[in-house]
């Protein structure tokens, strides 16, 4: 499962702003519970560049069910018109390894169109 499925699931029940972003995202039994804000800017140098500044302070949390993911997916798919696991590439990471960096495969659930299934 897809942490952006969670993420933007989470901005939808807190009806934030687009540019709200999830920081933290816990497994309990079979929910999430999503923390999140609006970053302070991003850092413009070091190894961190480009990542976001959380600032102080706590951010906005909320539970994100397992149907609150497969609502998300389907609104991904009405939305873009686009395959739900491999967002329209048609491939699916299939693992990584330090001699061939991320290998793929043929998505399962579009097989390769990329296309929302019917
Ligand atoms: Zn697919």
């Amino acid at each position: 499962m897809h942490m952006n499925y969670l993420e933007s699931a989470a901005r939808r029940k807190l009806k934030a702003s687009p540019e709200w972003r999830a920081f933290k995202f816990e497994a309990i039994e079979d929910w999430y519970l999503i923390e999140g804000k609006i970053p302070e800017g991003a850092y413009a140098s070091g190894p961190r560049k480009g990542q976001p500044k959380w600032g102080a302070g706590d951010g906005q949390k909320t539970i994100i069910t397992a149907e609150d993911v497969d609502e998300e997916m389907e609104l991904y798919e009405r939305t873009t018109g686009l395959c739900r696991d491999c967002f329209g590439s048609g491939k699916v990471m299939l693992g990584w390894s330090k001699e061939k960096g991320k290998t793929f495969r043929r998505c399962p659930r579009c097989g390769e169109s990329g296309k929302a299934a019917k």
